[in-house]
């Protein structure tokens, strides 16, 4: 379980409220769902400009449902499973059920579930899009397992998988105005001693075009 809050991302309010109910209630209160009839989402994709948060968002979803977090890397799981990758992902699952609530995170996972017939790889991808595909129609509603995936290139994912039912929700994160960059500029500083001429005012203005990790990096 990570140990992220959703007081350690700044700003994006309307994206944690949307998370909320589409992972940590669900997660949370499963029976009041199955009461009320309502089927939440399996699946929830994060798009948007690399260093936006999408990551700390995932994990931040973990935490705060007191869910265990499986994170892979796309390109990690090919190379680790070199043509195997269809096994590793069916190993992934099946671990997230043992030890559910589970949340698996995807990280690029434009990596492995480009649309079938892009690549020239002898169907490793093809196989690895269809066990993905299996898994995700496997995930019977209100049974503790959440997929959560993210990427910068949503136009190069199998559109199979975003059907409804499968991965259902996608929501886009872009890069942070200036009140988003202001809340980032608080939550990264909280523990720096600024001098007092310093305005995070005034830097939130002047840094237009710069992400969560742009500001990170200018703090250090
Ligand atoms: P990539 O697409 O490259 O994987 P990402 O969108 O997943 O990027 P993260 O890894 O979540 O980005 O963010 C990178 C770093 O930027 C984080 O470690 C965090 O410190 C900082 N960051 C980004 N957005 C925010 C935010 N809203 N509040 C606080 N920190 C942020």
């Amino acid at each position: 379980i990570p140990n992220v809050k959703w007081s350690d991302i700044g700003g994006l309010d309307d994206i944690k409220k949307e998370l909320k109910q589409a992972v940590e209630w669900p997660l949370k209160n499963a029976e009041q769902f199955k009461k009320l009839g309502i089927t939440p989402p399996r699946g929830v994709l994060l798009y948007g400009p690399p260093g936006t948060g999408k990551t700390l968002l995932a994990k931040a979803v973990a935490t705060e449902s007191e869910a265990n977090f499986i994170s892979v890397k796309g390109p990690q799981l090919i190379s680790m499973w070199v043509g195997e990758s269809a096994r590793g992902i069916r190993k992934i699952f099946q671990r997230a059920r043992q030890v559910s609530p589970t949340i698996i995170f995807f990280d690029e996972i434009d990596a492995i579930a480009s649309s079938r017939g892009m690549h020239s790889d002898s169907g490793n991808s093809e196989q690895v899009v269809n066990q993905l595909l299996t898994e995700l129609d496997g995930i019977e509603s209100l049974k503790d397992v959440v997929f959560i995936a993210a990427t910068n290139r949503p136009d190069m994912l199998d559109a199979a998988l975003l059907r409804p039912g499968r991965i259902d929700k996608m929501i886009r994160i872009n890069a942070p105005d200036e009140k988003t960059r202001l809340s980032i500029l608080e939550v990264q500083s909280k523990n720096m001693h600024l001098d007092k001429e310093v305005s995070k005012k005034e830097i939130a203005k002047k840094t237009e075009g710069y992400t969560g990790a742009d500001i990170e990096g200018m703090l250090r």
